[in-house]
Parts: structure tokens; sequence; C-alpha cells
């Protein structure tokens, strides 16, 4: 198999038919980022003068949400030592107060649907419609140009505007994003690989406020758009889901009968309750995308704990026992299922198609330049990702879905499902791996109809 030659094949056609798209609705979490790259000493200093004892406690078990700054801290530490990301809600003032003085080094758009505007908008040129709780000066000078939209409700009509002309000053809402290279050491952990750990000072993307405009008037913005992607669900608690639950459900209603595809993108959701009540959102979703760390939490609230574990045990993550979590979920009534990894993408469909191998190797070239370059401005700057070798690794779980399922040319038939793989580039050095998950579904999710 040829995967060099499948890579640029996929990546011509949607480059040449992306346009074609007519719209996508993008709900529900902007806010932004600022991004702190950790240094050894500065942090280990801070642990020590925090009580390395307890901080140390919350490196073993992650907190439902940060309280102290020794949890902020071991919540760090946690994701050091396994290379693995995560996003905890900060509840406390001092803790803000004492992250605002830590500081940053650079800030970013961010929440998956700022993210997936400015590439789906900024980018790909395709018309976004985006949900913004709050739109802040500084929020607003973090959108591209293109055609990014927000609704604005001016006598009575709705008007779609840019959200640098949107002009109302909001709050400000900021993720401290503290990120870390392969092989960075503190005490005597080692990253096994380059991530972060997010904690959120931001009082609406994590009660997923609801602006008005998308409240009262959804069923004059669904009409505009051919696809939706809906995200930001992973903050919610027990106490809070209830309401933006329920507008929720509606919105998935008037999306279903205007027959607009929705796709799902998960993110770590550290609440049990809350993941239980995304699995029931599930028959009412066309599609999903999670990495192995989101998969395994959904397993272990079905009540699979050996698969849960399965999953986080062997790096490359054991694409068998992805596939039979990916079935599990499909058993729910989702018709896609599009799981990431270091390494290698998985999509299990109820339909069938070398488009949806071909989607997923797009979205591979676009991870790949943006982990390369950090951000992507340009079509044609994924195309500088063609030289980024595809990773050695994915050759054994290759092998294994050959032998397991008959797999041929990356595409095999399970349990009356497609399973489409692809081996992905990986950026030695990367620049940033933030927001390359979420570049990674949208592109696939929006590829796969391109190619259609
Ligand atoms: P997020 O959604 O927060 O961006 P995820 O863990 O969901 O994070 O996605 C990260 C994905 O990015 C990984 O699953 C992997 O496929 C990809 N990735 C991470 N590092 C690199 C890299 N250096 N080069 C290419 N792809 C990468």
């Amino acid at each position: 198999m040829v995967w060099g030659e499948l890579y640029s094949s996929a990546f011509e056609r949607v480059r040449a038919k992306v346009g074609n798209v007519k719209g996508v609705l993008l709900a529900y979490n902007t806010n932004i980022d600022a991004i702190k790259y950790l240094e050894r000493n500065d942090l280990e200093a801070r642990v020590e003068r925090t009580g390395k004892e307890e901080v140390i406690q919350y490196s073993e078990e992650l907190p439902e949400s940060i309280k102290g700054v020794p949890q902020l801290l071991g919540s760090i530490l946690w994701s050091v030592k396994r290379g693995k990301a995560a996003e905890l809600y900060v509840e406390s003032c001092p803790v803000r107060f004492y992250m605002r003085r830590w500081g940053w080094d650079e800030l970013r758009m961010g929440g998956q649907v700022g993210i997936m505007a400015n590439l789906i908008g900024g980018v790909y040129g395709i018309p976004v419609i985006t949900h913004v709780p709050q739109l802040s000066k500084l929020q607003a000078t973090l959108f591209n140009d293109g055609p990014i939209y927000v609704p604005r409700v001016e006598d009575g009509k709705l008007k779609l505007l840019h959200p640098r002309e949107f002009n109302n000053n909001e709050e400000n809402c900021i993720h401290y994003i503290y990120e870390f290279p392969r092989g960075f050491r503190v005490f005597d952990f080692e990253a096994p690989r380059e991530n972060r750990f997010i904690g959120s000072a931001d009082d609406y993307n994590p009660n997923l406020y609801i602006r008005s405009e998308f409240r009262e008037r959804f069923d004059e913005i669904v009409p505009r758009v051919q696809l939706a992607i809906i995200s930001g669900l992973q903050a919610l608690t027990r106490k809070n889901y209830r309401e933006p639950f329920e507008i929720i459900r509606g919105h998935l209603e008037v999306l279903n009968e205007k027959k607009v595809p929705v796709h799902l993108e998960f993110a770590f959701t550290p609440d049990k309750t809350v993941r239980k009540e995304i699995l029931k959102l599930l028959p009412e979703i066309w599609s999903v995308g999670l990495n192995e760390v989101e998969l395994a939490s959904i397993m272990e609230v079905m009540g699979e704990k050996d698969l849960a574990e399965k999953l986080l045990a062997s790096d490359p993550v054991n694409p068998i026992a992805v596939t039979e979590a990916m079935l599990k979920l499909a058993e729910l009534g989702v018709r896609r299922i599009h799981f990431h990894t270091y390494g290698y993408y998985l999509a299990l469909t109820s339909y069938r198609g070398d488009f949806v191998r071909d989607a997923l190797l797009f979205a591979a070239l676009a991870a790949a330049a943006k982990a390369k370059l950090g951000d992507v401005s340009l079509i044609n700057d994924i195309a500088s990702a063609m030289d980024v070798p595809i990773n050695d690794k994915a050759k054994a779980v290759e092998e294994a879905l050959v032998k397991e399922y008959g797999m041929k040319n990356g595409i095999a038939e399970v349990s009356g499902y497609q399973l489409a793989f692809i081996p992905t580039k990986i950026v030695e050095k990367p620049k940033s791996t933030v927001g390359v998950g979420d570049t990674i579904s949208s592109s696939a999710f929006i590829s796969e109809f391109v190619l259609r």
C-alpha cells in the first residue's frame, strides 16, 4: 500500500472542491487561550513552595475541578507524567489570580468552535456561523478574516456579521494552557510526549451558556448551513448540565428536521453524569470524534471497565480494542465514529466508501501542518505537510488490522460496519499541538462531504 500516493490524491481532491460546502454551524464554545510553556525549574519551585506531598497526590488522580493551587500543580504533573491532555474548570478566584500572575507567553483563539471557525471559515473558505458566548474586543481580534459570522438581532431581523463588526464589549473568557514538550522533566517524571494541561477561568463556556440569538432564532440560523459541529459539553457537571442539555436537545431536533448532519466533538469530560447524558444524545447525532482518553472514559460509564483499561494500556493504542469500543458506540445509533490517536486514525461508519478513508488522510495532513507551523493560514500550507514522514509505529497497527479483519487498502468490513484506517504523519518537533484534535475531526467530517 502506497500511503504517500493516497495522501497526495486525497489532498488534491479535497482542495479542488472544498469551496462547495454551503455553510457550517459551529456551537458552542469559543474562548481566549493564554499559553504558557512550562519550565522545569519554575514548576519545581512552585510545587516545593506549595507543598510537594499534597501536589503529588493530585498527579495520581485528577480532581473533578480545581479549588486550590495544589490541585492546579498536581493536575499539571498528571498530564506531564502521562503525556496526556486534560482540562479542568478553575473554581477558585485565588487560583485564577495565581494563574494570571504566573502569566502567559502567547494569546490564541481558543475553544473548539473558535479554532474550527478560523480553520473552516478562515482557511477552507467555507461560510461558518459561530456561537461565541462572550464576544469581547480581545476575543474578536482572534478571529481570522474570511466568511466567519456571528448572528445578531437588529430591529427584529437576524443579521450575520464578522465577529470584528459585532462591537459589543462583552467579557473575556480565558483558558490557561500549560504546554510541555516530549521529554520534559520535572522531579522524576518525564513526559512521554508533548501535550498540555488546561485550567479554565471562564464562567460562560463551562456552564455552556447559550446566547439569546441561538436560543430564540435557531430555526432561522439552520437553513443557512449544510453541516453542523457541536462541542463544548466537556466542562459541564451534574450540577449545571440540565438547562444546556435541554437547549441542545431542541437544537438537535431542528437540525435533524432540516436534515443537517451533526458531528459531536468530544473532549475529556471529568463528570460521569454528564458523560452518561452525552451517550443519551448519540441517537440524534450523525458523527462523533474522539481520542483514546475520551473513548476510554466513555467505555467506563458504559460499564466496560476492561475495555477502558485496554485502551490506555499500550502505545500505540491497541486498534482491536479501539474497534471493539467503537462498535459499542455504533450500537447506540451514531452513524460515524472517528477515533484519533498519536500515530493513526480509525473511522467506523454505517455506510461504505473510500471517501471515508480519504477524508481521514486529508485531516492527517491538516493536523501535521498545524503541528509543524503552529497555525495554518492558507490551504496551501497544508501541502507543506506532505513531506512529513508517516510514522513507523503505525505499521504494526496496520498489520494487526489486516490480520484481525482482513483489512485491504485501509478498509475492512467489521460486524456490518465499514472500518477505515490510516497511518498518520507525525511532526518530530511540533511548534504547538493545541487544537490539533479539533483540526483533525472537523477536517475529516467536512472533507467526507466534499468527497461524496
Ligand atoms: P485536542 O482535541 O485538544 O487538540 P486531542 O488529544 O484530541 O487534542 O488530539 C491530539 C491529536 O493530535 C492526537 O490524537 C494526534 O493524532 C495528533 N498529534 C499530536 N501530536 C502530533 C504531532 N506531533 N504530529 C502530528 N499529529 C499530532
